[in-house]
């Protein structure tokens, strides 16, 4: 990248709008939003936030629902060259508190029904702001910004300079915020256009939330990037999406989605005959599903690898003359990105032998916020992230570059496409009256892909009410995080170590639910 130039990312965002402003560049059931609107509404949210007079590089942490104007409060948010801190909806208060004390967000704009809790918490942890906006797009973000002027100049951003962060849900209960910078981003999207063909008649199917790197830059960065119409929808919705697909060239989504599509017999060939590409990714997805999919669209799943603090890694290929899309696997890395499988010591393992994934590349992260010592864990001493995954490259008959994902060494459950930290709710689990201990662990689950699932065991004489426990669960954390199920058990399974066997109880307990 040019240094001279301004490395924002909306500047190279932008670059790839149509030269027909007034095109549609978003659809969504209720209206459309044009090339100018994207423009001129970031434009006058970037006014906004310049007049607040916040120092550059201040964070906007945002817990919306989906709507175009969130987008645009992303957009804006680059534009101004503040950094955007997305928040899953999901989130509860408590674990809101924890984002905003750790963050220390300059501005925070939240819903109006959180407005109530989330206004005195976000002035409480130092926020000069709180603005609202709604799912319909309205609220009091939209009313500040109407005050002010659609044109703005984006701001002048160097290549490191941080755009986002990203919070993942940590192995020791406490998320980690990934700092990626406007490099990190574009250079991912400049990749991603090239490897998946994007094209300027592309219309994609955007049913992902976007508080992700799936939906927020991998879904949207592609279609803006490209010129391409974003058909723009809140979350997945079969019926709707059958309503949409027979318009649309290009559709991403988590495996659930696809479990789902092949759910409705209405889901057909006839449904995707305008359709260049479905892509997976966030969680594996099960061949099964892939070869059911392509027995019956016709089309075969594009599955593709990455991780909030490497946007993506590597993919299955789209033009075949770079080869076949192979289920099980997620491809080579994509170009200019390295990948590695390696043993605990850090030397490269045999071809098709599991080991821990690492990557180098321009896609890497600058580190965890305000986390150096957890930054230097998390990269070898040349330089290598350590992703967490557990992975293969090549062997039984696949080509040697091909990466297969076969586990994770961080105790990680992923249901729906969402990712479950056990140690987080175990600690919830584990401070509630009667219990003694417990083991959260994700088993198979046909439409989640993996289930959350607790054994407790109780304190001596204790009685365990596990409706209780659920429902007290239910207050303090995010619906995806909750169990779907509580065991009660005498004891754990540990080995010689002490360490709880998690594969033990998975065994026990896959098919009980
Ligand atoms: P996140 O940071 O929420 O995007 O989660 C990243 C994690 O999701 C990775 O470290 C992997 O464990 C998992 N993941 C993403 N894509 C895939 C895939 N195609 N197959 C298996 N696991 C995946």
């Amino acid at each position: 990248m040019n240094l001279e130039s301004n490395a924002n990312l909306y500047v190279i965002l932008q670059s790839g709008f149509p030269a027909d402003r007034q095109a549609v560049a978003i659809e969504t059931p209720e209206r459309t939003y044009s090339w100018r609107d994207i423009d001129e509404l970031s434009g006058r949210m970037a006014n906004l936030l310049r007049s607040l007079d916040v120092a550059a590089g201040s964070r906007v942490a945002v817990q919306v629902d989906k709507s175009p104007e969130a987008l645009m409060l992303y957009l804006a948010t680059l534009r101004a060259g503040l950094v955007y801190l997305p928040l899953n909806t999901a989130y509860h208060e408590a674990e809101v508190t924890y984002f905003l004390e750790d963050a220390e967000p300059a501005v925070v704009v939240c819903s109006e029904s959180a407005r109530v809790w989330c206004e005195p918490l976000a002035h409480r942890k130092g926020a000069a702001r709180v603005f609202t906006l709604n799912a319909d797009g309205q609220g009091s973000l939209m009313q500040a910004a109407a005050g002010h002027g659609p044109v703005f100049e984006t701001a002048r951003n160097a290549p490191d300079d941080l755009a986002a962060i990203l919070y993942t849900s940590g192995t020791t209960g406490r998320s980690k915020g990934a700092m990626l910078t406007h490099a990190n981003l574009a250079s991912n999207a400049l990749t991603l256009k090239a490897y998946w063909g994007w094209r300027s008649d592309d219309v994609l199917l955007h049913m992902l939330p976007i508080f992700h790197v799936h939906g927020l830059f991998v879904a949207s960065h592609g279609a803006l990037l490209a010129g391409a119409r974003m058909i723009w929808l809140p979350r997945l919705d079969v019926d709707r999406a059958l309503h949409y697909l027979p318009r649309c060239t290009l559709m991403m989504g988590v495996p659930t989605y696809y479990v789902r599509l092949l759910a409705d017999a209405r889901f057909d060939r006839e449904a995707c005959s305008n359709m260049r590409l479905f892509i997976s990714g966030s969680a594996p997805l099960l061949v099964d599903t892939f070869r059911e999919f392509q027995a019956r669209s016709g089309m075969t799943i594009l599955e593709r690898y990455g991780m909030s603090e490497t946007g993506m890694i590597a993919s299955n290929p789209y033009d075949p003359a770079r080869g076949e899309r192979l289920p099980g696997t997620v491809g080579p890395a994509l170009p200019g990105i390295t990948v590695r499988v390696v043993d605990d010591a850090d030397m490269a393992v045999p071809v098709g032998e599991p080991g821990h994934v690492q990557v180098r590349g321009p896609n890497v992260f600058a580190g965890y916020w305000r986390m150096p010592e957890k930054t230097r864990q998390e990269f070898t001493p040349d330089g290598w992230f350590r992703t967490g995954d557990i992975g293969a490259l090549g062997g039984a008959g696949i080509p040697d570059d091909y990466l297969s994902i076969v586990g994770r060494s961080k105790d990680l459950i992923i249901t729906g496409g969402y990712n479950v930290y056990p140690k987080e709710i175990e600690m919830v689990i584990d401070a509630m009256p009667g219990i003694q201990e417990s083991a959260v662990i994700g088993i198979p689950h046909a439409d989640f892909g993996e289930a959350v699932v607790a054994v407790v065991v109780p304190r001596a004489g204790a009685a365990v009410d596990t409706q209780a426990m659920l429902a007290d669960l239910k207050i303090g954390l995010a619906n995806f995080k909750v169990p779907k199920q509580i065991h009660v058990a005498d004891a754990l399974p540990r080995n010689a170590m002490g360490k709880v066997q998690k594969n033990v109880l998975r065994q026990q307990y896959t098919g009980q639910h």
